[in-house]
């Protein structure tokens, strides 16, 4: 059966121009980057000099502001655990949402057990924080604050400018996961006052652990405690032979994002949901808000999604929940945004891509019909 493919916030496939762009430095220019004595060396070394700088001039940054990683996730505990240590003396408050990523509520929780105190944000029912609340808990001693620029599974972009103005304003560090905006639209890391910032190749077409860690050098600096000790690689910020071709392949994924236009993909998502309220019971997530164009968060009223996922094996969907033994979990973020647990089990997410065509929304809204009429 050909399926649909309807999970690119999930991960996306390699694009073949970044592959091919990445061929090379699996075979005839494998050298160690940090090989010093030899051709084979010098190659990789200019190789990952040249991709560096293709990648901070698409975020508009310095060189030695990114720290290569496996994937957000390693950034994410990179920069959290790193700041921990790092600040001791500053103090031990953290401020954060309850709607992030479990990368970055993980971290936090690790960094909990060894004496940090953490501030967990509410959000309201568009997802956005209180800044008045925000305000209110900034403290002399909160080290770091960490809001995500774009949720992955609502697509809500929040705005993260006047965040970061009362952060700097209290001399605290902002973070914000920046990992679905990337390669979607243009970021401004500098304008909007971000000075750590996780990103991670396989969310716009670059291969699976590869990513990076953006630190502020420029203005006041930020330091890290390095969580990957042996070598001193990168500044002492994150030791550990570089992975050439995956550089590669993130530097072209950055290329590729801008070959094509993402508007085609925002007209497919819109064409979508219009045609999802005329057939369906629904609730769109977010709907009025500011969102990531490729990205359609849809509670199903009355239906659980895990159900009506199993129902359409044409399609390619994620539920946003996690699925403990028999039981899905209702999605964290939606509880966190005010929704219902049952609202929050009937919720599905659609993430569309670059080959996702209109005339596929005609067969998707079918394969929901003849699922729901499975269901019910
Ligand atoms: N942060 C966000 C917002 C994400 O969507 C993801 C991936 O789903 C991550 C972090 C983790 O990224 P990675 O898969 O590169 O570890």
């Amino acid at each position: 059966m050909n399926q649909i493919y309807l999970d690119y916030n999930s991960t996306t496939p390699v694009s073949n121009t970044v592959l091919e762009r990445m061929l090379p430095y699996f075979t005839e220019k494998f050298g160690n980057a940090s090989s010093h004595t030899h051709s084979q060396g010098w190659i990789a070394r200019k190789a990952v000099e040249t991709a560096t700088s293709n990648i901070t001039k698409h975020l508009g940054i310095d060189d030695s502001e990114l720290v290569f990683t496996s994937g957000s996730t390693e950034s994410i505990n990179l920069a959290i655990k790193g700041v921990f240590e790092k600040y001791q003396q500053k103090g031990k408050h953290f401020i954060t949402t309850q709607i992030e990523h479990k990368a970055v509520l993980d971290s936090f929780q690790a960094i909990e057990k060894k004496g940090a105190e953490v501030t967990y944000l509410r959000v309201n029912k568009e997802g956005q924080i209180d800044l008045s609340e925000l305000e209110k808990n900034l403290r002399s001693d909160t080290v770091l604050v960490s809001i995500m620029l774009a949720n992955n599974e609502t697509g809500i972009i929040n705005d993260i400018q006047r965040v970061a103005e009362l952060v700097h304003r209290n001399n605290s560090i902002f973070m914000s996961d920046i990992t679905q905006v990337v390669g979607k639209q243009m970021i401004d890391i500098n304008g909007l006052g971000i000075d750590l910032a996780p990103i991670s190749a396989h969310k716009f077409y670059g291969p699976k652990g590869i990513g990076a860690l953006y630190v502020r050098r420029r203005g006041p600096r930020v330091s890290l405690e390095e969580q990957m000790s042996g070598g001193g690689h990168q500044r002492e910020r994150r030791s550990g032979t570089l992975n050439v071709p995956g550089i590669i392949g993130l530097s072209e994924a950055f290329n590729y994002s801008k070959s094509y236009d993402i508007s085609f993909i925002k007209e497919i998502r819109d064409c979508f949901e219009n045609e999802l309220k005329r057939s369906f019971d629904i609730q769109i997530v977010g709907e009025s808000m500011d969102r990531l164009p490729n990205t359609s968060q849809v509670i199903f009223n009355g239906i659980k999604a895990e159900k009506l996922i199993s129902k359409c094996p044409g399609l390619c969907l994620s539920s946003g929940s996690a699925c403990t033994s028999a039981n899905p979990e209702p999605s964290h973020v939606l509880l966190g945004m005010g929704y219902l647990k049952e609202e929050a089990l009937g919720a599905i997410r659609f993430s569309f891509g670059k080959f996702n065509q209109l005339r596929e929304v005609k067969k998707i809204i079918e394969q929901l019909k003849t699922g729901i009429d499975q269901i019910i």
